[in-house]
This record gives C-alpha cells, sequence and structure tokens, in this order.
C-alpha cells in the first residue's frame, strides 16, 4: 500500500510537470505570435515605404523636380519612430538621397543589402543583418532595402529603410518570461538582433554553432527544450519566423522558472506521501511484532497446558489427544498401535526411605530414560500421573514394543546415573504392554484396559518386568 501511494503520487506529479510544461508552450507560442505580428506589420509598413519611394523615383516627373523639391517629396514624410534613415544609392552604394541624417555622401557598397542586390535583381525585400549605423555612431540598425532598377533594367542602386535596433529590443523587453527567460530575434544566419535580457558582446556567440540551431532554420515554427549555448540555463524554447524574412522571433521561458510552483508541489505531496507511506508501514510492523509476540506466546502457552512441569513430558491432557487421533487413524489403516504403561516399583517406600525430593529426581531421571528410548517421529511419552507413564508407539507391533519396554526397564535397573547432588539411589519400573490393529479391541478403553491389566500383571509377577497384554489373558509371565 505505501508503495501504492508513493506510485500514485509519482505519477500525478509526472503528469502534472507534463501539464505545466504544456501550459508553458502555449503562453510562449501566443506570446511569440503576437511578437511575430508586431515585427511583421514593422516590416510591412517599412517595405511599403520602400515601395512607395521606388515608384516615385521611377516617375519622370518626381526625376525632373529641383533636387530641394524632390527630396521634401520623397523623405519628409518619414515619420515613423522607429526608422532612423531612408535613402537611395546609386550603382556605387553612394547615398544621393536620404533623410534623419546629415548631408554627408555616405558610401554603403560593402553592405551585406548592397552586395545582394548588386548580384541579383531577384531579391525583393531585403532584411539585412544588424550593422553599426554611420551617421549615428555606436548605434545598431538593421536596413530593410529594395534594388532601384535603371530604365533598362540594369543596377540602379538599393533603396534603404534603417530600423533602429533598440525598437527591437523595446518590443522584447515589453514581454515577460520569468526571471531567467529570454526573448530574441534571430537572423537565419544565426546572428542575433535583439535579445532581452541583453547579452554583453563577450558572452556573444553565434547560434549557428548550437546543435539545435538548425531546427529553427529549418521550420516554420516549433518548440523544443535545450540548455542555451550562451549561459548553459535550460530554456523551453518556442520560436516562429516571421513570413517573407529571414528573422525569426523566439520566447524561451527558463525550466527552473516554468517547473518552480510544480517543484514546490512535488516537494509537499512527495514529503507528504512518504510520511504516510513511512507512518504505515511503522504501524504495520509495529502490529507484526504484536501479532508474532502473540502468536510466541499462544504456542508457548499451549506448550505450557501440554507439558508436565517435573518432567517436561507431555502430561495427561495431550495423551488423550494424541491416543484419540492415533486410535482414529489406526481405524482407517492396517498399522498397529502400541502402548507402554510404566509405573515405578514401591515408590511409596522410596519416597519414605530417599524423601519426597529424592522422589523428584529419579521420576526426573525415568522421564529422561524413557525419552531417549522413544525418539522414533509420531511416539509420544507422557505422564500419565505420580509415578505413571505412558508411552505411545504408532506402527509398532507387540514385538517392537516389548522390546522398547525390556530397554527401558534394563537401563532403569541398571543404570547409575548421577545428579549434582550425588548418585540417583536405585529403583525399577514394571511395564505393561498392549498392541491394538484395527478394530481389535474394539475400543481405545479396551487397549488401555489391557495395558493396565498387564502392568498389573507384571506387579503381581513381582515388579521389575516387562508385560504384554496377550499374556495376562493366561497368566502374566514376568520376562526379567
Ligand atoms: P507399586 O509398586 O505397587 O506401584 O507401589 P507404589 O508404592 O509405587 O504405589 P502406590 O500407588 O502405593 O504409591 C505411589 C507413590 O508414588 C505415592 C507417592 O508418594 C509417589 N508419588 C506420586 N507422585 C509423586 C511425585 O510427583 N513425586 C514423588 N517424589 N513421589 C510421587
Ligand atoms: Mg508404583
Ligand atoms: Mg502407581
Amino acid at each position: 500500500m505505501a508503495l501504492g501511494v508513493m506510485a500514485i503520487s509519482l505519477v500525478t506529479l509526472l503528469a502534472s510537470r507534463d501539464a505545466a510544461v504544456e501550459h508553458a508552450h502555449e503562453t510562449s507560442r501566443n506570446v511569440t505570435a503576437v511578437l511575430v505580428s508586431n515585427i511583421a506589420r514593422t516590416i510591412e509598413t517599412s517595405d511599403n515605404s520602400l515601395r512607395a519611394l521606388i515608384a516615385a523615383l521611377d516617375k519622370p516627373a518626381v526625376q525632373a523636380l529641383d533636387p530641394d523639391l524632390r527630396h521634401e517629396l520623397l523623405f519628409d514624410r518619414t515619420a515613423a519612430e522607429y526608422v532612423t534613415g531612408m535613402g537611395v544609392t546609386d550603382n556605387k552604394g553612394r547615398l544621393i538621397d536620404g533623410c534623419c541624417s546629415s548631408s554627408h555622401i555616405w558610401d554603403f557598397s560593402d553592405r551585406d543589402y548592397f552586395i545582394a542586390h548588386r548580384q541579383s535583381a531577384n531579391v525583393g525585400l531585403y532584411v539585412s543583418s544588424v550593422y553599426r549605423a554611420r551617421s549615428r555612431p555606436g548605434a545598431q540598425s538593421i536596413a530593410m532595402t529594395r534594388r532601384v532598377s535603371q530604365p533598362d533594367g540594369s543596377f540602379g542602386g538599393v533603396a534603404i529603410v534603417a530600423i533602429d535596433v533598440e525598437y527591437f529590443k523595446r518590443l522584447l523587453a515589453k514581454l515577460n518570461v520569468g526571471p531567467n527567460g529570454i526573448t530574441a530575434i534571430v537572423r537565419t544566419d544565426g546572428t542575433l538582433v535583439a535579445r532581452n535580457p541583453p547579452i554583453s558582446q563577450a558572452r556573444l556567440v553565434n547560434l549557428g554553432n548550437s546543435p539545435t540551431f538548425p531546427r529553427m532554420v529549418n521550420h516554420d515554427s516549433g518548440f523544443y527544450s535545450a540548455p542555451s549555448i550562451s549561459d548553459g540555463v535550460l530554456r523551453l524554447y518556442t520560436f516562429q519566423r516571421v513570413p517573407g524574412t529571414p528573422l525569426i522571433a523566439v520566447v524561451a521561458p527558463a525550466e527552473i522558472d516554468v517547473l518552480s510552483s510544480w517543484k514546490r508541489l512535488s516537494w509537499i505531496v512527495g514529503v507528504s506521501a512518504s510520511s504516510v507511506s513511512l507512518a504505515f508501514c511503522t504501524v504495520v510492523w509495529l502490529l507484526a511484532f504484536a501479532l508474532r509476540d502473540h502468536a510466541k506466546t499462544q504456542v508457548l502457552l499451549t506448550e505450557l497446558t501440554q507439558t508436565d512441569p517435573l518432567t517436561g513430558l507431555r502430561n495427561r491432557r495431550a495423551l488423550d489427544e494424541v491416543l484419540e487421533n492415533e486410535w482414529r487413524r489406526l481405524q482407517r489403516g492396517d498399522g498397529s498401535l502400541s502402548l507402554l504403561f510404566v509405573d515405578a516399583d514401591n515408590f511409596k517406600q522410596y519416597n519414605d526411605r530417599h524423601g519426597h525430593a529424592q522422589g523428584d529426581i529419579a521420576l526426573k531421571h525415568l522421564a529422561e530414560c524413557i525419552n531417549r528410548h522413544v525418539r522414533r517421529h509420531g511416539d509420544l511419552a507422557a505422564r500419565y500421573g505420580g509415578e505413571e507413564f505412558v508411552v505411545v508407539l504408532p506402527d509398532t507391533d507387540k514385538t517392537g514394543a516389548a522390546q522398547i519396554a525390556e530397554a527401558i526397564r534394563q537401563e532403569v535397573e541398571h543404570g547409575r546415573p548421577t545428579v549434582p547432588s550425588g548418585a540417583i539411589p536405585p529403583f525399577t519400573v514394571s511395564i505393561g504392554c498392549a498392541t491394538g490393529r484395527r478394530s481389535l479391541p474394539s475400543s481405545l478403553d479396551e487397549l488401555t484396559n489391557s495395558a493396565d491389566l498387564a502392568l498389573y500383571a507384571a506387579k503381581r509377577s513381582g515388579r521389575n518386568a516387562v508385560v504384554s497384554a496377550d499374556d495376562t489373558a493366561a497368566s502374566p509371565q514376568p520376562q526379567n
């Protein structure tokens, strides 16, 4: 049961962990979708400005305008707060007109967007990688660019809308992904556009080296968990590509934050389940001990009620039980059952001569003596009462019983046992034997009666004798 409680707790906790991760994924997916739609709208607005700029440049009427008037017409409405620059270069990369900066003739021929458009007429909207703006020292921008074609279709330059990277950083900063989470916008080439919290230049790594980055590049959206290659924190990454651009929005709460309340719950459930299980086991253990002690006491009590305290042999109660059982067993088969009635000779006198205490010692010795000869499984030696003993010998015929009886008689007569208080004064025993078979005699009482009569015959014959029951019918014959 304790293991069951633990197992149920474990399964429940694992399920609630999965639910916590799934919930975090759901939240991240929503946040990522909002982020992507924000970026997409910004890019779409910038692209619209680019298209309008290129369309206007193509118009002969605009081309014929006075340069100041044309500049005013083309660039003075560039008001979006995130746009830090807008302009047009010639086919050498030199800025020929633009807004938001000094009138310096900047050369952008080394920029990735310029090279891309010069090499191919089919690039369409090109989103550049992050660069340091020349007109705003230290500030970072990315450029949305489109190719400007000459009337003959040849490369005429590039139209540019530059967006402050700070804008993306502010966008990311609005999203709450927990104390150890990150939000980021990365390019498919592995370069970082913006990240919240910001990362120092020293710890900046190219994400292209991350083993999980190809997953981001090769799918429009997805979810996975992995340790960050910049700080090693295990995060749950949800990413989504900004459609039509190389930008990928990434929302990655840290696993430690996602699972913090689950961990608290795990502790509570774990400690409670363990305590309950431990308490349960302890109670069961104590109960088991109490039951075992009880059972032991029970066995001991049964033992005591069936044992004779002086000799340690079975008492009359146990004897009656065994006799009944053996008699019933005898009626079921074709075996034999022998009984020996052993009685100490002239024991009254023995007591009178040597004292009752010495008599007790002699009885103990007699019991040991009987026990030594009754060792077969199923045999039983019992103290019938006083100085009388009964031996039950299942599956023993008349001859076998007489032999055992004779062996007991002889050992009592000739044995010279000593105890710490000295030698035991000699005494003798008389033994009556009776053997029964199925239905012969007809009852147990008759069988015991026969053994008793045989004993009586042994006494009459002068004691210190063994007499078998069949012999009693005629004239008991002492065997000594
Ligand atoms: P017999 O040879 O005919 O059996 O003579 P007996 O004296 O042994 O028989 P009787 O029945 O007259 O006396 C039995 C004696 O056994 C009486 C009693 O003092 C003694 N006795 C019975 N139980 C105990 C016992 O537990 N301890 C001692 N020391 N003596 C006992
Ligand atoms: Mg006696
Ligand atoms: Mg007696």
